[in-house]
């Protein structure tokens, strides 16, 4: 693997040069010793006896000025080896991933911009993410997850050929040059071969796997555009089950380019205020009648129709846009049931990648304050990815949120990797069990086994249980059964426009309500 070239800063430069000055004022002051030295010294000690000190003592100095340069040239000398050491070891941090010792994302664009330049484009880039890494984090803890990073890393230099160049990109991300495109399949093949064996982690073995993209080197191309490359066909292989490779290729550029397009017309979107909020009933199973609503986004596009949230949501979680139309969703949701009944509560989703934003408990406290809606009506409803990142900011603001009056739920429990254990010290005031546990109530003993276990937490916790994706009478029973408090999905009502949801309370006969609620609603029951 290749190290950074040796760059001489500013300081290293001067004292180089004062080096080079007294290195050089010495020799002349030792050639004019020899010199003079030659012709004066049989006389010196005969000229001071003979009353001529003045010269005995300019041909000492002279002496010492030869010692006295000596030792300062070898100072500097010092001085400088020392410097450059330090320059080097500075250097090598700033392109250098600590954990792995492999170069890092800095250095791997500057290495591909070289590569575009000098090569004629023969190499590939792979890029290879971990899957499952996420777990051994949660399982054992961030030491354990950094020596599994080691271990990545040493295997990845290990299989790759010694001219390709590995680096640490980002968590779990990694990334090599291959000087030549037709090495690189098999180097990937080897790297995902070896990384899908147990390893050794943590006194244990750890079970992961790795997805990898390929993407030919292009001079035409900016290393940007081709990581973006091998990020695609990386996403390509996770798509498709993990564990294995894929080359970027024709298909997916012109998958690349619709979703590129998707999200210019998602940005346009949110301009166009197209993005409105449906509103799901949420409901009491102790006393069958109606908390609120669930608030849902849906794109009212003039072109595509009305579309759901898997169309948009995660498109827009990629390009930095989820905040801005969950937001105005939200805003919008605050206006329209603000003049509700006052005790239907409102529950938003908010995505994970808001809380990269430190501002967001005060920029909700805003929304409500700008609307009028108040805060003690609004849940705030959060998945366990939420505290993955940054979990202290992320407790932060659900903190300050609390403090502000508004209740926090933990979204689609079950599915992250939340140790039960942990969740006594969260503060949820709600915990929704995810509607795949819920379905899988009617086929299956171990879906009730895992509702009555959920249920049971809730209680001891004394913290309210909603079951999502109620679908039929039947599961509402169960779920009643099994002591859980509160439930919503198709079976109540599936999530409508704020007029329609309006009618839920207010009954009025002359308008007509969706045929799914009419038809699943249980006769003699409020819900
Ligand atoms: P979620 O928070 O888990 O929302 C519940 C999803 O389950 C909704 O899907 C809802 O329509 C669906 N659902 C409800 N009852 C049933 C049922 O009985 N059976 C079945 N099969 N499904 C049911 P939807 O509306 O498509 O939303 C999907 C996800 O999109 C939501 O999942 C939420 O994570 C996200 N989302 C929606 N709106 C927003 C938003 O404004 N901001 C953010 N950040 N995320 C949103
Ligand atoms: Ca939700
Ligand atoms: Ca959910």
């Amino acid at each position: 693997m290749r190290k950074s070239v040796i760059n001489l800063g500013g300081t290293t430069g001067q004292l180089a040069s004062s080096h080079l000055i007294t290195t050089c004022a010495t020799i002349a002051a030792l050639i004019l010793f020899v010199a003079v030295g030659a012709r004066v010294l049989p006389s010196a000690i005969g000229l001071a006896e003979a009353g001529q000190p003045a010269l005995a003592v300019a041909f000492l100095l002279n002496i010492a000025i030869i010692l006295f340069g000596w030792r300062r040239a070898s100072e500097l000398r010092t001085t400088l080896s020392a410097l450059k050491v330090a320059e080097q070891e500075a250097l090598d941090n700033a392109y250098t991933d600590h954990i792995t010792g492999l170069a890092n994302r800095r250095a791997l664009l500057r290495e591909l911009e070289r590569h575009c330049r000098d090569a004629s484009g023969k190499g590939a880039l792979i890029l290879l993410d971990l899957d499952h890494f996420k777990k051994v984090n949660d399982l054992y803890g961030h030491g354990a997850g950094d020596e599994l990073l080691r271990l990545v890393g040493d295997t990845i230099s290990a299989e790759i050929s010694s001219s390709s160049f590995a680096a640490r990109i980002g968590g779990d991300e990694f990334a090599a040059i291959v000087p030549h495109a037709s090495l690189a399949e098999e180097a990937a093949q080897k790297v995902v071969a070896a990384l899908a064996r147990p390893l050794p982690v943590a006194a244990t073995t750890a079970q992961i796997s790795a997805s990898a993209g390929i993407a030919r080197i292009d001079r035409n191309l900016p290393p940007a555009d081709l990581l973006r490359r091998a990020d695609v066909a990386m996403y390509s292989v996770k798509r498709a089950g993990r564990n294995g490779l894929a080359w970027f290729d024709g298909e997916m550029e012109r998958q690349l380019h619709d979703r590129v397009a998707l999200e210019e017309e998602i940005r346009l979107a949110i301009e166009a205020d197209e993005f409105v909020p449906y509103f799901q009933p949420l409901i009491s199973l102790d006393t069958g009648e109606l908390n609120g609503f669930e608030v849902l986004a849906r794109w009212r596009s003039p072109t595509r129709g009305l579309v759901e949230p898997v169309e948009f949501i995660g498109i827009a979680e990629q390009s930095g846009q989820i905040a801005a139309l969950s937001m105005r969703v939200m805003e919008k949701a605050f206006i329209e049931a603000r003049e509700w009944p006052s005790e239907l509560k409102l529950a938003v989703n908010i995505s994970p990648i808001q809380f990269r934003d430190p501002q967001l408990a005060e920029r909700i406290v805003k929304t409500l304050t700008e609307t009028g809606f108040p805060a003690r009506r609004l849940e705030v409803e959060i998945t366990e990815s939420s505290l993955m990142e940054d979990r202290a900011q992320a407790l932060t603001i659900v903190q300050s949120l609390r403090n502000n009056g508004i209740t926090i739920a933990l979204d689609d429990f079950g599915t992250g990797y939340a140790s039960l254990s942990q969740l006594h010290a969260l503060p949820f005031d709600r915990i929704k069990i995810d509607k795949t546990f819920i379905n899988a109530l009617g086929d299956n003993e171990q879906g009730a086994a895992i509702v009555e276990t959920i249920t049971a937490l809730g209680k001891s916790l004394k913290v309210p249980i909603t079951a999502e994706g109620v679908e039929t009478g039947a599961i509402r029973e169960q779920l009643a059964a099994l002591g859980c408090s509160d439930a919503q999905g198709w079976y109540f009502g599936k999530a409508v426009a704020g007029h329609v949801a309006s009618m839920k309370f207010t009954r009025q006969p002359d308008v007509e309500e969706p045929p799914v609620d009419r038809d699943h609603r249980a006769a003699g029951k409020k819900w």
